[in-house]
């Protein structure tokens, strides 16, 4: 199917069911509603001009706005680019000229963004941008205004490119993956398979649409199903989204790891009912421990569901399912997706690894992009012959098929030649009582070539820990070449806008002092 074919069977099966609520402003939309707002603005945008095949550009927060411009363009065939919400001029003018951006969608500003005033300044060097439409302005209403109704569709086919997604940028620089209606509607729909969503369900979407885990797993998994796409802010906000969830019977919520963290960690957390929770997806990095046990246990999320993917792979590949323990929950990203095909591989020689030995995660199948847009030497690094993605993440297949992901390739230390895989040393040390979060990075070492470095959130800022008391928690529990032998003490992570530590900026910023 396409995206628009998808759309219209829900409409015609779902069509007084919600669809989309957006709670700071309060406007609702049922699956009829929704349905005649999309064709209205995909009639406007054909008849601005927008072809099949021409890329429209979205900068903006989370919003209504933004989840109609997504099944719009998809449903002419227009290739939608996310550009992420935190970008600055010379970030949003190299996307702009590097897809070749003709129509732009914005946000008129948010929080100390004032986009209007940027798009000003770098508009005279986008050769090919030839409109652009404010969100919230008249310009949003001139642009329908051009909607004529029986406008003439194009044919589309359902591996037409119809989005370009940037990688959240956690190693260097965003890579923009061009994916099909197939790549992209497929993992929707099997995410929300292996979660059981119905047209009862209502999910609450604080991560960004921006990124995969908020249009994919969110939006097309929710309407794939008839599920209602609750918007609870436009940008993460703790007490928002727990407010959410109360106000709207949210059944399922998402977030990465430290989301899950901040709401749990909100002075007034207990006075939240958020008893309508049965499930939701936490993904994107590694979930301690004790976080998942408390989203269990306070957040009654008894079924909800670790997800391993990457934009690449449109993204999800492996996924925990309703009735796993917390074992399999806790330790592993659990077992490969339906049409999917998942392999470990030795990084050096590609041959593939037994079974509960660590190597290079590679996946294959209807959802591997089409490509790095405009990059094909990027695209041939990442994507071999046989159409295997090579991941960048190491990973173990356990006996019993569950995954585990070790960390990422990059994030891999390296000390007096052994091995540190900083997620173990994470998990330790955040059973610490004055640690509310932690990351451990190599910086470079004279005589170890690294070593290891923790940044620590205190959480009582008042009395943080000492690297003595660290080492002393650690002596005879952690081999001592893994023991920190460096400590800093930071109020917060660099982190990206899809919620991840820029652990390469920890390693960049302390890697002298
Ligand atoms: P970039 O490729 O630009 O450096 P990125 O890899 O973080 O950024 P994404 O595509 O958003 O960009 O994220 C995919 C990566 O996130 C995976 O390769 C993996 O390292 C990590 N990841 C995703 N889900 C999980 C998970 N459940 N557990 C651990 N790591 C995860
Ligand atoms: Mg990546």
């Amino acid at each position: 199917d396409t995206i628009g074919a998808n759309l219209d069977r829900a409409v015609a099966t779902w069509p007084e069911r919600e669809a989309l609520v957006d709670v700071p402003s309060g406007r609702r939309w049922t699956y009829a509603q929704f349905g005649a707002d999309v064709d209205e603005l995909a009639s406007a945008l054909l008849a601005s001009g927008v072809a099949k095949g021409d890329r429209v550009g979205i900068w903006a927060v989370n919003c209504p706005e933004w989840v109609l411009v997504q099944y719009a363009t998809a449903r002419i065939g227009a290739i939608m680019v996310n550009i992420n919400p935190a970008y600055r001029t010379h970030e949003v003018e190299y996307v702009l000229n590097q897809a070749g951006i003709s129509l732009l969608f914005a946000s008129l500003s948010h929080k100390t963004s004032d986009y209007r005033a940027m798009v000003d300044e770098v508009r005279v060097r986008c050769r090919e941008l030839r409109e652009v439409v404010y969100i919230g302005d008249p310009s949003w209403q001139a642009l329908l205004g051009r909607a004529v109704p029986d406008a003439v569709h194009p044919e589309l086919s359902c591996d037409d490119p119809i989005n370009i997604q940037y990688t959240s940028g956690t190693t260097g620089f965003p890579k923009g993956a061009t994916l099909s209606h197939h790549n992209i509607l497929n993992n929707g729909y099997f995410v929300g398979e292996l979660i059981a969503y119905s047209e009862q369900d209502r999910i609450c979407i604080p991560v960004p649409f921006y990124h995969c885990f908020g249009m994919v797993m969110g939006n097309l998994a929710a309407t794939s199903h008839g599920a209602c796409m609750v918007i609870p802010a436009p940008s993460f906000d703790p007490a928002a989204t727990l407010r959410a969830v109360q106000q709207e019977g949210c059944t399922s919520l998402y977030g990465v790891p430290t989301m899950f963290i901040a709401e749990l960690n909100l002075p007034d957390f207990a006075t939240y009912d958020l008893s309508s929770l049965r499930t939701g997806i936490m993904a994107g990095s590694p979930c301690p421990v004790e976080v998942m046990k408390r989203v269990v246990a306070e957040m009654h999320m008894a079924e909800v569901s670790i997800c391993y993917g990457m934009t690449e792979t449109s993204p999800v590949s492996l996924q925990t399912r309703r009735d796993d323990d917390l074992e399999h929950r806790t330790g592993t990203v659990g077992r490969v997706l339906p049409h999917i095909e998942v392999k470990v591989v030795d990084p050096a020689t590609g041959v593939t690894q037994p079974r509960g030995t660590a190597g290079e995660l590679c996946t294959r199948g209807y959802s591997v992009m089409l490509g790095y847009w405009n990059e094909p030497e990027k695209t041939a690094e990442a994507v071999d012959q046989g159409r295997w993605m090579h991941t960048g993440d190491l990973a173990t297949m356990r006996e019993d098929g569950y995954v585990e992901i070790v960390g990422r390739i990059k994030d891999m230390i390296i000390r007096g030649g052994e091995n540190i895989y900083p997620r173990e040393i994470e998990e330790f040390l955040y059973a610490h009582p004055k640690i509310a979060d932690v990351q451990v990075v190599g910086v470079p070492h004279e005589r170890y070539g690294e070593e290891v470095l923790a940044c620590v959130i205190p959480r009582d800022p008042a009395d943080p820990p000492t690297l003595e008391e660290l080492r002393g928690f650690c002596e005879g529990r952690l081999a001592h070449y893994k023991v920190p032998s460096r400590l800093k003490i930071l109020d917060a992570f660099p982190m990206t806008v899809s919620g991840k530590v820029r652990k390469v900026e920890l390693r960049e910023t302390y890697a002298g002092d």
